[in-house]
C-alpha cells in the first residue's frame, strides 16, 4: 500500500491521503464557520487552596457545542487551530467569553480570579498582550481578576516575543502559569526565563501519588517552586490520597475531579454564591 512507503510518489495517489487532506480541509473551514457562529461557551474548572480546601479560583476551559449538540473537546480541535492559525481568531472569542463572564461575577460581589488558557501560537501576534489589556481596561474590572495560563510547547518558536507580551501583562496585573510542568523536554530552561507566578503540576505528575519515587520528585518541584516563590497548584486530583500528599509535600492549591469538575457558568456561580457552606473539612471561621 502507497500509504506505508513515506514520502514516495505513491502517497499522492493513495486515496486515504487524499480524504484526510480533504477532511482537514472541511475540518478548517467547520471552525471557521464556528468561529463566526460563536459556538464555544466556557465551563469553569474551581481551583481551591491546601489545606483549608477554599475555593481560590476557576479556570477557563473551552468546549465547542455543534448546532446538532454535538460537543467536541479541545484536545480535538485546538491543536489543529494553533497548526492554521485560526487559534488567533478564536482566542479573541475565548477572550470575550471569558472577561463577560468574570465582569458579571465582579458585578455580584466575587473577587476570585479566573485563568484562561492561551496558546504560545497566540503570541506570535505582536500585539495580542496590547489587546488583551485594552480589552480588559474596556471591561473596567480590577487587576487581578483575568490570568493566563500558557503551556510550553513546540509552538513557542519565537521566545523572545512571548517573554515580552508576558512581562507586559505581568507588569499590567495579569500573571501568567506555566501549564503542565512536568511534560515537555525544557521546562526547567522555561521556568528561568519566562515571568510566571504560578507553576501547575501536570496531572502524569499527581497520578501517580503517594508512591514514594512520584512523591519526591513533587517534593523537589515544590521546594523549587518556593525558593523562586512561586504558586505551586497541582493539576488532575481524583483521590485523597492524592491530595494528602500534595498537601504534605508543599503545593499550594489543588484542582481535580476530586474537588470539582469543570462546571457550567450557572453551577460555577452557585459554587461561588454557596462556597463555605456544606464543604467538608471546612476550616472554622477564626473569630
Ligand atoms: P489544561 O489547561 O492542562 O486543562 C486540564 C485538563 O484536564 C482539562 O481538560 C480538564 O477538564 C481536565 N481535568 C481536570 N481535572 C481532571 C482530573 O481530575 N482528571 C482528569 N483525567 N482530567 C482532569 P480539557 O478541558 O479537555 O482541556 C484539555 C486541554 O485543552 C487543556 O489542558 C488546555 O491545554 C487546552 N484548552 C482548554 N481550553 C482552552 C482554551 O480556552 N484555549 C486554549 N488555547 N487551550 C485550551
Ligand atoms: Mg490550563
Ligand atoms: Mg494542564
Ligand atoms: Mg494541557
Amino acid at each position: 500500500r502507497a500509504k506505508q512507503i513515506p514520502g514516495s510518489a505513491f502517497a499522492l495517489f493513495d486515496p486515504q491521503l487524499d480524504r484526510r487532506a480533504s477532511s482537514m480541509l472541511q475540518a478548517e473551514q467547520l471552525l471557521d464557520k464556528a468561529v463566526r457562529a460563536r459556538e464555544f461557551q466556557l465551563v469553569y474548572q474551581p481551583k481551591f487552596h491546601c489545606g483549608s480546601r477554599q475555593l481560590s479560583g476557576f479556570e477557563a476551559l473551552v468546549r465547542w457545542q455543534r448546532p446538532d449538540g454535538q460537543r467536541i473537546s479541545p484536545a480535538d480541535f485546538i491543536p489543529a487551530a494553533e497548526r492554521t492559525g485560526q487559534i488567533l481568531a478564536l482566542g479573541e472569542l475565548i477572550i470575550d467569553i471569558a472577561l463577560q463572564q468574570i465582569r458579571q461575577w465582579h458585578q455580584q460581589g466575587q473577587v476570585l480570579p479566573v485563568a484562561i488558557n492561551v496558546s504560545p501560537v497566540q503570541f506570535t501576534h505582536p500585539r495580542f498582550a496590547d489587546r488583551l489589556l485594552e480589552r480588559l481596561a474596556q471591561s473596567g474590572l480590577p487587576r487581578g481578576l483575568l490570568e493566563i495560563e500558557i503551556t510550553e510547547s513546540a509552538a513557542m518558536t519565537e521566545l523572545d516575543e512571548v517573554l515580552r507580551q508576558l512581562e507586559q501583562l505581568g507588569a499590567a496585573g495579569v500573571p501568567c502559569a506555566m501549564d503542565d510542568f512536568g511534560t515537555g523536554q525544557s521546562s526547567l530552561t522555561m521556568l528561568r526565563k519566562l515571568p510566571i507566578r504560578t507553576l501547575k503540576l501536570d496531572r502524569s505528575m499527581v497520578e501517580p501519588l503517594p508512591r514514594p519515587e512520584a512523591a519526591a520528585i513533587v517534593e523537589a518541584t515544590c521546594a523549587l517552586g518556593r525558593s523562586l516563590n512561586l504558586e505551586i497548584v497541582a493539576e488532575g486530583v481524583e483521590t485523597e490520597e492524592q491530595a494528602a500528599a500534595l498537601e504534605r509535600l508543599g503545593a499550594t492549591h489543588l484542582q481535580g475531579y476530586l474537588l470539582g469538575r469543570p462546571l457550567e457558568p450557572a453551577a460555577a456561580t452557585a459554587l461561588l454564591q454557596h462556597r463555605g457552606e456544606d464543604r467538608p473539612r471546612q476550616t472554622p471561621a477564626v473569630h
